[in-house]
């Protein structure tokens, strides 16, 4: 991309913090090695003068790999029969959260398929059993779309955050990853609800998965800019071999971490994780993604046994490799966010609003 054209782009989304559709296009088809390194310098500058060095850490459990949706890209869909399915007792996640207040984790973050074995009652009485037994935490849900009530009901619970990524803001894109039973209109109303409602809301998208293009990232983009939300998820789309999906082409670290450093421009206060994803695509993935704007690592908390079944793609990097305990992997992020200037801190993370 021509200097004084990069120039004029990266300018105006740092003032403006958002680009009209065919700016954003431009910027994402012409970007080079270059734009992005402009890019990530800025996007660094502007995650720490609102996070400085920190990198708040959450302990994800993966509660439940049962699912009643056959989203197109994803190894748990209901139609998989190839993998073992299991669901966590109360009890077992309440040991997870013991044993990760116990290393530092002050987010547990519970995600799940839409498991219709899990009620929403059943859920609501978890997220207030945690926070009984750690008010100092904060508690993220990512089980779905659900209808307001329930949403309701489990912020009544106690319940802080919730991801729901959505996936694209393309209505044909949207038709060509899911099947009919699903819709971006229902998506995008779960998380105006749970906005509604007062939970700090993540949304978010997977990049390079199958046909996506320029304009559908460009969509993705400003349908981020008119949301707000307190957190976005990014991470490569990786094919899962018993998916429809699964001879497709992974999608590319590069174009991840692009768009790490434009949301980070975009909305500078954001909560951006460096995903799980983005460490299996690279093994650098974690400190990339930091140096590209992410401020946010989830380590996997869920217990060794049933860890691998959680299988949305092939090769899902364990934060720990698989074999090291979750003090030993907590350790390890540690110095490996130490080595790129980054510091893990003991925080629940919220969401700072920028006050200018
Ligand atoms: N069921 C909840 C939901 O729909 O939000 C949470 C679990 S869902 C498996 C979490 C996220 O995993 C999805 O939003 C999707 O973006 C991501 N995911 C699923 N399959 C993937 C794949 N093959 N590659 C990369 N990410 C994937």
């Amino acid at each position: 991309m021509e200097k004084t054209v990069r120039k004029i782009l990266l300018e105006k989304l740092e003032r403006e913090r958002i680009l009209s559709r065919s700016e954003f296009m431009g910027l994402l088809s012409g970007r080079d090695a270059a734009t992005a390194e402009e890019l990530f310098e800025r996007a660094r500058r502007a995650r720490e003068r609102h996070y400085g060095k920190d990198v708040f850490i959450r302990g994800l459990i993966e509660f439940t790999n049962v699912c009643k949706n056959d989203c197109y890209y994803c190894g748990i869909r209901a139609s998989n029969g190839r993998i073992g399915r299991y669901r966590l007792g109360a009890e077992e996640i309440l040991a997870c959260c013991k044993k990760g207040h116990g290393l530092g984790y002050r987010t547990f973050v519970l995600q799940g398929g839409e498991d219709m074995g899990c009620t929403p009652e059943w859920i609501a009485v978890l997220v207030e059993a945690i926070k009984r037994n750690h008010p100092d935490c904060a508690v993220t849900l990512s089980v779905g779309e659900h209808p307001r009530e329930v949403y309701r009901r489990w912020f009544d619970a106690g319940a802080d955050r919730y991801l729901l990524r959505h996936e694209t803001a393309d209505n044909a894109y949207y038709r060509y990853l899911h099947p009919a039973s699903m819709s971006l209109e229902n998506r995008k109303r779960c998380l105006y609800d749970l906005k509604e409602i007062g939970y700090q809301v993540g949304c978010g998208f997977m990049a390079g998965s199958p046909g996506q293009t320029a304009e559908h990232l460009a969509e993705d983009l400003l349908f981020i800019h008119a949301l707000q939300p307190e957190m976005v998820g990014i991470g490569p789309f990786l094919p899962q071999r018993d998916t429809p999906f699964g001879d497709q082409r992974a999608g590319s670290l590069e174009l991840t971490l692009f768009l790490l450093g434009v949301i980070r421009l975009m909305l500078p206060d954001v909560l951006l994780p460096a995903t799980t994803a983005l460490a299996t695509i690279h093994p650098g993935g974690l400190e990339l993604g930091m140096l590209s704007g992410a401020n946010v690592c989830m380590p996997n908390l869920t217990p060794a046994r049933v860890r691998g079944q959680y299988a949305l793609y092939d090769g899902k990097a364990e934060s720990d490799g698989g074999v090291m305990k979750s003090g030993e992997a907590l350790r390890a992020l540690r110095r490996r966010m130490e080595a790129v200037g980054y510091r893990v801190v003991i925080d629940r993370g919220d969401y700072r609003r920028l006050v200018e």
